[in-house]
């Protein structure tokens, strides 16, 4: 199911996650050269990115209709 990211915040590891609308947070980790998302890093890279949409599979697991 696609959500909205509405903020970021950071886990215990340091790693990113984005809220989304649902309430579910997804990481969006910048590890590279696997996991490239360097504009995670940066507050202008965050801003663009609100608002935009993630496949949250949380959502697709509790779904029952
Ligand atoms: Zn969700």
């Amino acid at each position: 199911m696609r959500r909205a990211i509405i903020g970021f915040e950071k886990d215990e590891e340091g790693h990113w996650v984005a809220r989304l609308e649902c309430g579910h947070g997804q990481h969006v980790r910048h590890d590279p050269p696997w996991m490239v998302r360097e504009w995670v890093t940066t507050v202008e890279g965050r801003t663009a990115w609100m608002g935009r949409e993630l496949e949250c599979s949380k959502c697709d697991e509790s779904d029952g209709g």
